[in-house]
């Protein structure tokens, strides 16, 4: 079985603006590419699990989220840093485009895409962590043996890889 940690994308991995789609808005957290490299090194698959509601609200579209994921792959793997896989919801409950309107189980906090990874991928859930800047990026925390971390003003990227590499130590 596999290790993984589970990465919120927006307030995680880069900066949140609020429905970003475009390439050029888009900016790291200070510390995550060395982080992330290290997480790897640790053994970890690095999988990214985003709330896309942006699609729903007709503020860009699926292709729109598509392009600048694998943007955004291609240029982390050129710092070293493989994203094992990126899954996202595109749906909302009160979705303007209606074809994503529905309840669904897999926008944050329901957990259907932290299943469907642990699936295909074999992630031991007791060695996994969830990564995210809310509660709801941890929520899967509450059904599965995995630990969560906040990021936020307090909680640096430099800071998550100590913490993890005095509590992880296998
Ligand atoms: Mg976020």
């Amino acid at each position: 079985m596999n290790k993984a940690i589970f990465l919120d994308r927006d307030g995680t991995i880069n900066i949140d603006k609020d429905y970003l789609y475009k390439i050029e808005d888009f900016e790291y957290i200070s510390g995550v590419v060395e982080a992330l490299k290290q997480l790897q090194d640790m053994g970890y698959l690095l999988i990214v699990i985003s709330n896309q509601s942006g699609i729903a609200r007709g503020f860009y579209s699926e292709d729109d989220y598509l392009i600048i994921d694998r943007w955004m792959k291609d240029d982390l793997k050129s710092r070293g840093v493989n994203i094992t896989a990126s899954y996202y919801c595109p749906h909302h409950p009160k979705a303007l485009v209606k074809k994503y309107r529905c309840e669904c189980n897999c926008r944050k906090p329901n957990t259907g895409l932290f299943w469907q990874a642990q699936k295909d991928f074999d992630i031991d859930m007791s060695k996994s962590i969830a990564i995210g800047d809310k509660e709801r990026d941890i929520a899967i925390c509450k059904e599965a043996p995995v630990r969560g971390i906040l990021i936020d003003c307090n909680k640096k990227w430099s800071n998550v890889i100590s913490d993890i590499r005095n509590k992880h130590k296998d």
